[in-house]
């Protein structure tokens, strides 16, 4: 038997092939993969060398049926899949803090993902969501976790002014966040006016017409040094940031902008991916909230690719010819 991937085979070459459909384990369950976001980091594992060994089939942030579960009990669950396969062996596992994992494997970069009809995922790392989910909100799961995630590095008690640098779909999904546990307002700036003008749509303002007004706390979320400067001026003596875009280069940093850190106080902390264990679960947390309406993030899905038009999708990206914010591939196929 076999099924359509969207397989990356080298450097600049995705393409839809034929490649075997998995055969779960016995700790594996297969997913029929509905829908599967592209994040940002996937143009790097395309047209980049982010990728550890080829040829393998990216995505890591997608939702599906299970079609086969060796126990029974799981088939016709819609799932999530927290995309993060610890060791379990490490010191960091043993305090259940998988992200920092130092030997962790992972869907759609380590091993095989989700740009596919089939995937045998294992048990350990599904979700069950709601029978009446859409799974376009079960693929935006995997960016409310990280954003969530990222809004609990700060400590918010209500009322703050909070800055974050780059309004893509994880910085929104931030403020959106903040919002629910009680700031007063967010603040954008981003490159990209059009994103500017979507936070405004919904409410948040945008930074560069304040006039450079104080913040309580920052949000980086860009990876780039000059928006990290903006975040170390504009925070105000005993602020908070939290660093969470993902570097394109080497950071840099001038000296005044240093400078804030130290006269300043301030407390700065950094965020990877999301919690997911039985203590903090940023996933359960997040499925709750999309299902009682307390977060919403259908209106962030700006484009869906049916499968066979993947490339179609990374090329849009790429040349930015389109506005866009996130990205979906349609993997469904007729169960
Ligand atoms: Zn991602
Ligand atoms: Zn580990």
């Amino acid at each position: 038997m076999t099924m359509k991937a969207g397989v990356v085979y080298a450097v600049n070459d995705l393409r839809v092939s034929e490649v075997p459909k998995p055969v779960p384990k016995q700790d594996e369950v297969l997913v029929k993969v509905q829908y599967c976001g592209v994040c940002g980091s996937d143009s790097a594992r395309v047209y980049g060398t982010a990728l550890y060994h080829y040829p393998t089939v990216i995505g890591h942030e997608f939702a599906g049926v299970v079609v086969e579960d060796a126990q029974g009990e799981l088939v016709g669950k819609k799932v999530a899949i927290f995309p993060l396969l610890p060791c379990f062996a490490c010191e960091e596992c043993a305090r259940k803090s998988y992200v920092t994992c130092k030997n962790y494997d992972y869907y759609g970069s380590r091993r095989d993902g989700g740009f596919a009809e089939y995937i045998a995922v294992k048990r350990w790392n599904l979700i069950i969501l709601p029978d009446d989910m859409d799974c376009k909100l079960g693929a935006m799961c995997e960016p409310v976790s990280i954003a969530k995630h990222a809004s609990d590095r700060l400590q918010i008690s209500g009322g703050e002014n909070v800055l974050v640098t780059g309004a893509g779909p994880i910085g929104i999904l931030v403020g959106l966040w903040l919002k629910k546990k009680g700031v007063k307002q967010v603040y954008y700036t981003d490159l990209d006016a059009r994103k500017l003008v979507v936070a405004k749509e919904i409410g948040f303002a945008d930074y560069a017409e304040t006039g450079g007004l104080a913040m309580d706390c920052a949000v980086e979320g860009t990876g780039c040094s000059a928006p990290l400067e903006t975040c170390l001026q504009a925070v105000k003596a005993g602020g908070q940031l939290v660093c969470l875009g993902n570097p394109h280069a080497d950071i840099a940093l001038s000296r005044n902008a240093y400078w804030c850190i130290l006269r300043k106080e301030l407390t700065v902390r950094g965020t990877w991916n999301s919690s997911y264990n039985d203590i903090v679960n940023d996933w359960k947390a997040s499925i709750q909230a999309i299902a009682n309406g307390e977060i919403q993030p259908a209106f962030l899905i700006s484009h869906v690719y049916p499968l066979d038009k993947i490339n179609d999708a990374f090329e849009m990206i790429k040349g930015k010819q389109e506005f866009y914010s996130k990205v979906l591939i349609d993997c469904g196929v007729e169960a």
